[in-house]
């Protein structure tokens, strides 16, 4: 009984005193050999296979790499956010009246809405002339004979002019193809009728080449067909008013009327 005792507590005092760390070294030990040895048995076998991988990487370079371009990138920086555009209010244009007489811009207007004084104009511009000058040499070196039958016209001849038309068709009608006194652009000196006053310009040759080329001179065709109710007026495409070469060929190409251009209306106060 005394020996199988003292073996007992021989038995705990060797565990006590770290027999279980001997053991765990052990293990340790016999495992972490094993474990290295697979690793090294790894890294043999893909250096065989680098070899074969390394003669197909060679014939890739004979096919040429496709480049490599650093695309999306230099995108996003040209992409960058775009600038505000600073917000502006359209401005419209400077409306002045000097002597009676109403100017948008410097550009003298006159229609249904607007007038000049009974003792404004004494003739056909300087400017005009000049231009109509050179308009009806281009012409004639075409072939086309261009010629003002009836320019620069006063106040009191248009009042004449006006009342016998409404004798002859009533106001009304009258009103569609001729100014009242001191609504027509006539009396400016700036505006003409070429070569006849009917329908016949809107196909002749005449017509047709002034209709296509008068901008080029400083002026347009004041009285478009289709913007009767913007001017006020009948297409006439003998009328034909001097705005300068460049105000000209502007409202040409885009196809605008005085009254759209600068935003003003065309209607006696009454209407
Ligand atoms: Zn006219």
């Amino acid at each position: 009984m005394k020996v199988r005792g003292f073996a007992l507590i021989f038995l705990c005092t060797a565990l006590l005193c770290g027999c279980g760390v001997q053991q765990e070294d052990t293990y340790v030990q016999l495992e972490s050999p094993g474990y290295e040895e697979e690793m090294s048995g790894e890294d043999i076998t893909p250096d065989s296979e680098a070899d074969t991988g390394t003669a197909a990487v060679v014939d890739g370079d004979t096919e040429g790499m496709p480049e490599q371009e650093n695309i999306p990138e230099t995108e996003a920086e040209t992409e960058a956010e775009p600038e505000a555009e600073p917000e502006t209010e359209p401005v419209g244009p400077v409306i002045e009246t000097v002597d009676g007489c109403t100017y948008a811009d410097g550009v003298l207007i006159v229609n249904k809405s607007y007038t000049v004084p009974e003792n404004y104009g004494s003739g056909i511009t300087t400017e005009t002339q000049t231009a109509f000058d050179s308009m009806q040499a281009a012409a004639a070196q075409e072939g086309i004979t261009l010629f003002i039958c009836s320019g620069f016209r006063s106040y009191s001849y248009q009042n004449t002019l006006y009342t016998n038309y409404v004798a002859r068709d009533g106001q009304t009608a009258a009103d569609t193809y001729s100014a009242r006194p001191g609504h027509s652009e006539h009396q400016t000196g700036l505006a003409l009728d070429i070569n006849s006053t009917d329908g016949s310009m809107a196909t002749s040759p005449e017509g047709l080449w002034l209709a296509e080329h008068c901008a080029e001179y400083g002026f347009v065709i004041r009285y478009p067909a289709g913007k009767e109710h913007i001017t006020g007026y009948m297409y006439e495409p003998w009328h034909i008013r001097y705005l300068g070469i460049d105000l000209a060929a502007e409202l040409t190409e885009k196809g605008l009327t005085l009254e759209e251009y600068f935003g003003l209306t065309s209607v006696y106060p009454e209407e």
